[in-house]
């Protein structure tokens, strides 16, 4: 991609250059992917210790990625999009009306990673599965489910200019960037000693690297934040096994994936959360100490500091349109 592409003021003029050609943010653009087959997944959930089914299908094109509440009269929908997030501490729950459902981040992170982009997931309690607090099982599953592309376009999302959001000591900053990637460079960063200790990676996503760098990366809390939440009756069923509780030795029943897993961790919930948006990412991230809120009110944010690539800027006689009519043609 053309990094001068970005100096240009008008957002029109740039839409412009778009549809005459000869620009390579074109080529970022591809179909919608959704799955070949249903797929299920059963845990328990780390919140309600409740065993847990949930069921991924393949879904319309242009339909997103919804959850279903199967166990609610009439099955209500929560569409998977930023607008839905609830204020829930240490995780990312979605709400619609009266249904809700907690800890949608590591399932969301898998789909977004494989770009799967229209799914029903139909869950029979107000939480997914905890697993072994990684997005390995989601996407092993998803893969074993297959997936295949669909008739639509899939939209795009440009940073165009810097954003910075938080405070001095915890903020996501996005800037433009001239390759054409969604780029996440996360810094964990304690006060004074802490178990977990100091730690960074860099990432850009891509479904392969997302495989091999991040999908079983864990998530993670001190002994001291666990006992918290036990006392308050939470999290019982939750043994040191099934995710990483740090206390002064490092991970207690446990041992690491990498060196710093927890950064890579907190990529994965980043990749998760970015998720509530219908569009793909190109920007590159710095994040401090951020967290689930904080990446939230990011995309929103960004939503004044992004362009939007969709289908209207691609010429008649682009490929991807060609793909997307032989697709078409090849349903009906
Ligand atoms: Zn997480």
């Amino acid at each position: 991609m053309d990094a001068a592409i970005y100096r240009m003021e008008s957002y029109a003029s740039l839409r412009e250059t778009m549809q005459q050609g000869g620009t390579r943010l074109r080529s970022l653009l591809r179909l919608q992917n959704t799955l070949i087959r249903p797929i299920v997944v059963e845990g328990f959930g780390f919140w309600t210790g409740e065993d847990i089914r949930v069921e991924f299908r393949p879904a319309p094109v242009d339909t997103g990625l919804v959850f279903v509440r199967t166990d609610l009269p009439d099955e209500p929908r929560i569409p998977a999009l930023a607008a839905h997030r609830d204020s829930k501490p240490r995780q990312t729950s979605l709400v619609c009306g009266s249904a809700r459902v907690d800890m949608v981040e590591h399932g969301l992170a898998a789909i977004r990673a494989l770009q799967i982009d229209t799914c029903e997931i139909r869950v029979d309690r107000p939480e997914m599965p905890g697993l072994d607090g990684s997005s390995m099982p989601f996407v092993l599953a998803l893969e074993e489910a297959g997936i295949t592309p669909q008739p639509g376009i899939r939209p795009l999302r440009i940073v165009t200019r810097e954003l910075r959001v938080g405070d001095e000591k915890t903020w996501i900053e996005a800037v433009p960037t001239g390759e054409g990637v969604h780029a996440i460079d996360y810094t964990l960063e304690f006060d004074g000693p802490n178990p977990i200790g100091n730690q960074n990676y860099r990432f850009v996503t891509n479904p392969d690297r997302f495989k091999r760098e991040l999908m079983n990366c864990r998530t993670f809390l001190t002994k001291g934040e666990a006992d918290h939440l036990l006392a308050q009756g939470l999290c019982r069923r939750v043994r040191p096994t099934d995710l990483l509780v740090f206390d002064k030795n490092g991970p207690m029943d446990n041992h690491l994936h990498f060196e710093n897993e927890c950064a890579r961790h907190k990529i994965l919930d980043m990749i998760g959360d970015f998720g509530l948006t219908p569009c793909d990412w190109v920007g590159r991230f710095t994040a401090r100490r951020s967290g689930h809120a904080l990446n939230v009110e990011c995309v929103v944010k960004l939503e004044n500091a992004t362009l939007l690539i969709d289908e209207s800027c691609l010429p008649a006689n682009s490929e991807l349109l060609l793909k997307k009519e032989r697709l078409l043609k090849k349903i009906a």
